[in-house]
């Protein structure tokens, strides 16, 4: 309080993020950005209007390895929780394992590539899926597809891991690939700019 000043006349407030004093929530996750310890950049994860918000803030936690796997709830102080991967049991469960380098995942990413007519590929951190998106195609609408379709696979692949831990449901991959399909068409269809065309095609 020793460094307020009152002066006649009406009160102002302004946002110290921008230049021009007004709070945006962009300047506001600049912000968040630069003072976290991470790899990644604002271009790998594309906010678009397409993908629901809550699967875009999963998207970017996920790449900061900021989403609430065993590991990440063990270094938080869980200290009873089992940390093997509930799909193979054979790997830690952080955020990179379960949605690239796993077993399971790795199944599961390979049949959408294949969806996509594109060769299977091994992907070892969630970061790689981000940038595999952000490099892809000649044209923005190819490249907005397959962002759409990386985002699609993230939050498949979470939303059938909380599937087998909270309700005992183990899904096969190839219906989890079924899945993700499903929730992708339905967003370029029903959320972006224009129709991806029927399901057939
Ligand atoms: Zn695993």
């Amino acid at each position: 309080m020793g460094n307020t000043f009152l002066t006649p006349g009406h009160d102002n407030i302004a946002c110290l993020l921008s230049n021009d004093g007004r709070y945006t929530v962009s300047a506001l996750r600049t912000l968040i950005d630069s003072r976290q310890n991470v790899t990644v950049t604002p271009n790998q994860v594309n906010w678009l209007r397409s993908v629901p918000s809550k699967i875009l803030c999963f998207v970017w936690r996920a790449a900061m390895g900021r989403i609430p796997t065993a590991v990440a709830l063990r270094k938080r102080g869980m200290t009873d929780i089992i940390t093997s991967c509930s799909a193979c049991i054979d790997g830690e469960e952080d955020s990179d394992h379960i949605l690239a380098n796993c077993n399971f995942s790795r199944e599961v990413i390979n049949l959408i590539l294949q969806w996509c007519g594109l060769n299977n590929k091994v992907f070892l951190k969630v970061e790689d899926i981000l940038a595999h998106a952000h490099a892809f195609g000649n044209s923005k609408n190819m490249n907005k597809r397959m962002t759409v379709i990386c985002y699609g696979l993230l939050w498949g692949l979470w939303h059938h891991r909380n599937a087998r831990l909270f309700k005992n449901a183990f899904t096969h991959p190839y219906f989890v690939a079924e899945s993700i399909k499903v929730n992708v068409y339905f967003w370029l269809n029903h959320r972006g700019k224009g129709s991806v065309g029927d399901w057939e095609n």
